[in-house]
């Protein structure tokens, strides 16, 4: 299988930045108990951080546009980006929180998480726009984390510019008609291809269905993602492909899909073709499920090649 190459365009991800403080419990408190923790661990995340941080390690040049607070999660988050690899002169610091997800796990492995979105819903359309720089951008990564009206503005602004708009409506929700057009990538897991297409989702034909659907109102590619199924792709000149995940023992699938949009775009800035580019996006997955957390399970390009070998 041919290997992506370094280089090619930037990616620029608008969207979210979280710190995740995740706490361990033997089970849930009741209201008004107050419970012994097992340790508490902070994780930075948030669904646009995660990609791109995916992106810059699989080795794209990479670029993130959002909001921090002005608490000291904001620093944190901003080095963990940093650290990555990710370009932050476009990361605004917003008075007040940051975006907080602070989750409970308990010993059965269910959890409890209260998402506080934080500077992340202060990040307003003029404020992403004057950010804005597409210059060698190959594609804008979006997510659904940040003001809908500022995913707006951005995806009508990089469109007009010539820009690849790739969007992932997660958490899920809809997206209007108009839109869809515009988009060269609508990028789903089965819960938010359901919520897009309006029909059911689960399994890979299902996802046939419903990416024909997408691309009948206009979309120009879709990739289904199906958890340890694999995805299935399908674009407007016929192309369809089933990849298959890559056989792993799973111990935290957390932000599996943020690192396989982030390398699937990474492969892609660096010319590689499609499928191949999924065969990528599917092994950094892989990897990152073998892994807890959010962005510290996500691979460098080495760690997917080597993988890949
Ligand atoms: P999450 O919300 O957990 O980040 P998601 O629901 O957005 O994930 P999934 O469809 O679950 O996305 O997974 C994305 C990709 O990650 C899959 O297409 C697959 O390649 C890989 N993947 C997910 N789960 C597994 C697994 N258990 N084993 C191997 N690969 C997996």
């Amino acid at each position: 299988m041919s290997r992506p190459a370094t280089g090619g365009g930037r990616i620029l991800v608008a969207g979210s930045i979280n710190m995740d403080i995740v706490s361990r419990v033997g089970c849930f408190p009741v209201p008004g108990e107050t419970l012994a923790g097992r340790g508490t661990s902070y994780h930075p995340g948030g669904k646009g951080a995660n990609q791109a941080a995916a992106a810059a390690r699989a080795g794209a040049a990479c670029s993130m546009l959002g909001a921090v607070g002005s608490d000291p999660f904001g620093d944190a988050l901003v080095a963990s980006l940093e650290d990555a690899g990710v370009g932050v002169q476009s990361v605004l610091t917003k008075d007040g929180t940051s975006g907080l997800a602070i989750i409970t796990v308990s010993d059965s492995g269910e959890n409890h998480i209260v998402l506080s979105e934080g500077a992340n819903g202060r990040l307003s359309a003029e404020d992403a726009l004057a950010e804005a720089d597409w210059s060698g951008v190959y594609a804008v990564l979006l997510q659904n984390e940040i003001p809908w009206a500022t995913n707006e503005a951005l995806l009508r602004a990089a469109s007009e510019a010539g820009v690849r708009v790739w969007l992932n409506p997660a958490p899920a929700r809809d997206v209007p008609a108009e839109l869809l057009p515009l988009l060269d990538t609508l990028i789903v897991n089965e819960t938010e291809a359901a919520a897009v297409s309006g029909l059911p989702v689960s399994g890979v034909e299902s996802a046939r269905a419903a990416a024909d659907e997408l691309l009948a109102r206009g979309a120009r590619r879709v990739v289904v993602t199906l958890g340890e199924q694999g995805c299935f792709c399908a674009d407007a000149s016929g192309l369809r492909l089933c990849v298959p995940a890559c056989a792993v023992e799973a111990v935290d699938t957390t932000a599996a899909g943020d690192t396989f949009i982030g390398a699937f775009a990474a492969a892609s800035a660096a010319g590689t073709d499609t499928e191949s580019a999924l065969r990528f996006a599917a092994a950094a997955a892989a990897i990152a499920v073998t892994r807890s957390g959010a962005q510290g399970s996500i691979p460098s390009r080495d760690e997917i090649e080597a993988f890949l070998a």
